[in-house]
């Protein structure tokens, strides 16, 4: 009986040592997740899917990347299922209109589903994206058809393209966020609370770059410092880089905490 009781203080003492790197506001240190994530694919087509077509590879590739970008924290992610679907008249998304309609009809439960279409028109001014993806949080979403949908453009389809859009379904803002939370200053001091929440993300203005800077510079009127955002994160828009464009430590903090809350419930 003392045996036993000592070898559940062991257990516990052990499981305490194991998760105390863990912290729960986007802090950890290295930590190995080890789960696999499933994909089903499903590529809208005109009845011939001769305009923009897309193929198997480019989706393997694009998944190989993230597997390589998310290697820190031991997440990978799996492709279980290709799937054509010949109809034109859903080719052409209407974000806000089609898509649920899509993402009713041709659906898996409880695994990332990407959206392939010719055309994502935006309802809304502004351009028409290249994709588009529910921003993860740590409350798990009501299980509704659009939870686990991203719909995507298959001429714009590259790898950076899912990373990003991936990024944003495990709760990462854009690097220049500035409405959901307010501005984030040059010095950093509300680095925790405005911007895209992430520390280790400098301010983010989103202005013009070239080579590995902004030009024409931006200059901070609360701090009266320049900006230097992160023009090689990939959840920016400076997306024409001569460089490795990666998430930051504090990024894959964050989505590893809402992989653990608000997503898990994915297979
Ligand atoms: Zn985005």
């Amino acid at each position: 009986m003392t045996k036993f009781i000592s070898l559940i203080f062991l257990v516990l003492f052990t499981t305490k040592i194991c998760c105390a790197q863990y912290n729960e506001n986007f802090g950890s240190t290295e930590e190995c997740y080890g789960k696999t994530f499933s994909i089903a694919a499903w590529v809208l087509t005109d009845t011939t899917n001769s305009i923009a077509p897309l193929d198997l590879s480019q989706v393997l590739v694009a998944i190989d990347s993230l597997n390589q970008k998310f290697k820190g924290i031991c997440v990978d992610f799996k492709l279980c299922s290709f799937d054509t679907l010949p109809n034109h008249r859903q080719d052409t998304i209407e974000k806000g209109l089609h898509d649920e309609e899509i993402a009713a009809l041709y659906r898996k439960k409880n695994v990332i589903n990407l959206y392939f279409a010719t055309e994502i028109i935006n309802p809304n001014p502004g351009a028409n994206p290249a994709g588009y993806a529910p921003l993860g949080s740590t409350t798990i979403p009501n299980d509704d058809n659009q939870r686990d949908a991203i719909f995507l453009k298959k001429s714009e389809f590259t790898a950076s393209v899912l990373l990003h859009e991936i990024g944003h379904y495990f709760g990462l803002y854009h690097t220049f966020e500035s409405v959901a939370n307010g501005e984030e200053f040059a010095d950093g001091s509300n680095c925790a609370t405005a911007g895209d929440l992430i520390c280790d993300t400098q301010a983010d203005p989103n202005g013009s770059n070239t080579g590995c800077h902004l030009d024409p510079q931006v200059n901070d009127p609360q701090t009266n410092l320049m900006f230097e955002p992160p023009v090689c994160n990939i959840m920016s828009y400076y997306n024409n880089q001569p460089c490795n464009y990666h998430f930051s430590r504090g990024q894959l903090d964050r989505m590893l905490s809402i992989m653990k809350t608000g997503r898990s419930y994915l297979w």
